[in-house]
């Protein structure tokens, strides 16, 4: 997920499929360039991306994080971006990488399941929405791309099983949108308000340990049938932290967390 400028769109590398537009594409085992892929890449994880794969792995979060990734501060970003650190061999191999291809496929990041179509997020300020747009985008050694069987973007994300990844995403595009501009003053990125933020959206069985177990729900007003779905599913807690970073960062309102006076 790339935020985009609409005049730079053009510029892009690669071909921008529209909506109806077709590619073709087909992977599978017998191929020659099969697993090729899943080496030496800058894999970005979303949150969601994080939490799918902390449960098809059965850890938690924290330990997720520490066995997993690596945690990146590009200069003049505000907040920090989550990679997969690949192993420590000379082909620097997915971490994820088995014989028999993908061991997490069914969790897969949203990355890998979109491949080889990139997603980016493209602001339309006219109409104060993100829009996805999708970019085909085969590396050359890719043979996949030479298969004859055609799909269009929606096509294809049904066939991938994308649909709720690219939600998330583009629920999560709209944060770090606001993230464009430095919300952290003196205490910088590095502060304890941006560590709560990094919290609440990348490693939410720690979040979830904050809001039950300290003064969070004396802070902040929760309907208690929220505040007992958050207790034990991932995916509300989620959406819920994601609010939650607009309440503490920006003062943003939201219907479901009102804060105490
Ligand atoms: S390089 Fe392309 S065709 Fe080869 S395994 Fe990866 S996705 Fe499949
Ligand atoms: S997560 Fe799976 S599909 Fe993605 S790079 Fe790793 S092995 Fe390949």
């Amino acid at each position: 997920m790339k935020p985009i400028e609409i005049e730079e769109i053009d510029k892009l590398p690669g071909i921008r499929i529209k909506e109806n537009d077709t590619f073709c594409f087909r992977c599978h085992p017998e191929v020659e360039c099969f697993n090729r892929c899943c080496r030496n890449l800058n894999l970005f994880l979303y949150p969601y991306d994080v939490l799918r794969l902390k449960q098809s792995l059965e850890m938690t979060s924290d330990a997720f994080l520490d066995k997993y990734v690596d945690i990146v501060m590009r200069p003049a970003n505000h907040f920090p971006d989550v990679l997969l650190r690949m192993a420590d061999n000379s082909e620097k191999t997915c971490p994820f990488l088995a014989e028999a291809g993908c061991a997490v496929y069914h969790h897969r990041p949203d990355t890998c399941r979109t491949f080889p179509i990139e997603q980016g997020i493209m602001y339309d300020a006219s109409r104060k929405k993100d829009l996805p747009v999708f970019f085909y985008r085969p590396p050359d050694f890719c043979l996949g791309q030479h298969e004859p069987e055609e799909w269009t973007v929606p096509d294809w994300i049904e066939d991938q099983e994308a649909e709720q990844y690219h939600t998330m995403t583009i629920r999560w595009s709209e944060i770090k949108r606001l993230f464009q501009n430095d919300p952290w003053g003196f205490e910088g990125p590095a502060g304890p308000k941006a560590k709560m933020a990094f919290m609440a959206t990348y490693n939410i069985d720690q979040f979830r340990g904050f809001v039950f177990q300290s003064s969070f729900l004396k802070r902040y007003q929760i309907k208690s049938t929220l505040r007992q779905k958050i207790k034990t599913d991932d995916m509300t807690l989620l959406k819920f932290g994601f609010e939650w970073v607009k309440v503490f960062v920006w003062g943003i309102k939201c219907k479901s967390i009102k804060v105490r006076s």
